[in-house]
């Protein structure tokens, strides 16, 4: 049986990782577009993003200049201090992407801090609405909402918590949106599975309930799980019905991962919180941001408050002018028409390799996010043993075959693996990917026999 080991790189003592026996972490050396070069001449596709974070590329010369140019005239101000042209440019260009409604943005430094900022403002505006019980911000099983506490109390991300025992609260969950191993039926599969949470706030008390947070489709915690348009809008009509707030956690599919720029717009709603973060970025620095409805602002007014949070780097002009030069760049070169044909043509590459090879089960996704995962038994979709750590093996064989792809969900049930290029990335790189993954898939397949 396989074996795993710790590799523990005693200079940079912050990476501590789990990998299958004899992996060690290339050291990169450059990267530019979709690939990543590392100082061992080898090439890596990056399929992933990183952490479905690239989305324009890396080393995109417009972003570098701006990058330049912004820290000639000052890189940082504190924000009580100062606001700069690029921040209040980019808070205009992100509220001018959103859905109708949400008309202000905060900025953090991380999806984590923006999903933390979202908690404690829904539990701000019902203390300042007369109605300080309502403290819960319910989730979902299988989800995924960052590593801070309060982010990490909103997960329903077992392995990710299960160190933090009493630290972390343990509000409520909806079963995730995943047919392929929870399947719903009755009254609760109305709303494309929606429905749900009108039986869970009935039973659970929305009056303890300050909002509600999903992912439009499950990331790092699942695997690219989707429910079908309409969920948002059916969970939309149900939280106004509950007086709850929605949060709509797209530090993933955010700035045009699933083919618009914020998921939530496929379902003609408007979230009272968008929380999102790496899209943004595209990797060129840390940053997050929350964009609120005007509804939100229009509480914090009345009540002579404004946001609950800050941090030292926070909206900081050099992170703000990169994250800008991002937008624009997207904006400029009409990145997110390249979503939709890329898309297709990595599903259909996907599924051809899922028809020849029956342990690569449920193939599913959104835009550039899609997932699947591995099955000893495709008849009984049994899981293979947690205990050979099915998916991270296989992100190892993938990096043999020059693949970065992202290991993702939580075992034992849910062994999956995530493909997310850069948005940018052409046809031919899209063939490039789905070679590389071939190889990955049968190699990996020869090893767990
Ligand atoms: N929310 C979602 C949906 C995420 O996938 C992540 C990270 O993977 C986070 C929040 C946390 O973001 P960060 O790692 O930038 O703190």
């Amino acid at each position: 049986m396989p074996t795993t080991e710790y590799v523990f790189n005693p200079r940079t003592t912050d990476v501590l990782i789990k990998q299958p026996l004899g992996a060690k972490l290339p050291v990169v050396d450059h990267a530019k577009g979709v690939y990543i070069h590392a100082k061992d001449g080898r090439d890596y596709l990056d399929g992933s993003g990183g952490a479905m974070t690239v989305s324009i590329g890396h080393g995109v010369r417009e972003v570098l200049d701006a990058m330049r140019a912004q820290a000639e005239r000052v890189c940082f101000t504190y924000r009580s201090h100062f606001t700069s042209d690029a921040a209040e440019a980019l808070a205009q260009a992100l509220v001018d992407l959103a859905p109708e409604g949400l008309t202000h943005a905060f900025f953090v430094n991380s999806g984590s801090e923006a999903t933390e900022l979202a908690l404690r403002t829904a539990q701000q505006y019902w203390r300042d609405r007369g109605r300080p019980g309502k403290t819960h911000v319910l989730g979902r099983a299988i989800s995924y909402h960052g590593m801070t506490m309060g982010a990490l109390s909103m997960s329903g991300h077992d392995a990710r918590r299960a160190d933090y025992g009493n630290l972390l609260h343990t509000f409520a969950v909806a079963p995730p949106p995943y047919p392929y191993r929870f399947p719903l039926s009755g009254a609760d599969a109305e709303g494309h599975g929606a429905m749900v949470w009108d039986r869970i706030l009935r039973e659970y008390g929305a009056d303890k309930v300050a909002a509600i947070i999903v992912e439009p489709v499950v990331g790092a915690a699942g695997g690219a799980l989707a429910p079908p348009v309409g969920y948002l809008r059916a969970l939309r009509e149900i939280c106004d019905r509950h007086d709850v707030l929605l949060i709509s956690d797209e530090v993933i599919t955010g700035m045009g991962r699933t083919g618009t720029w914020f998921a939530c717009a496929q379902d003609g709603i408007a979230p009272d919180m968008i929380a999102t973060g790496k899209g943004m970025t595209s990797g060129y620095t840390p940053m997050g941001a929350v964009l609120f409805h005007e509804r939100i602002i229009q509480a914090f007014g009345d009540n002579g408050k404004t946001v609950p949070f800050g941090h030292t780097f926070s909206a900081n002009p050099l992170s703000a002018a990169t994250c800008l030069a991002v937008v624009n760049y997207m904006r400029d070169h009409k990145v997110l028409d390249n979503v939709a044909p890329r898309a297709a043509q990595l599903e259909a590459g996907l599924r051809r390799l899922a028809a020849r090879l029956p342990w690569m089960a449920d193939v599913r996704g959104r835009g550039l996010l899609w997932g699947f995962e591995f099955v000893t038994d495709p008849e009984k979709k049994t899981p293979p043993d947690p205990a050979l750590n099915a998916n991270v093996r296989f992100t190892a064989h993938c990096m043999r075959a020059g693949l970065i792809v992202y290991t993702a969900g939580i075992a034992p049930l849910n062994n999956a693996t995530l493909i997310a290029p850069p948005l940018v990335i052409t046809e031919m790189e899209m063939d490039d990917l789905l070679a590389r993954l071939e190889k990955g898939l049968l190699s990996f397949g020869a090893e767990m026999g």
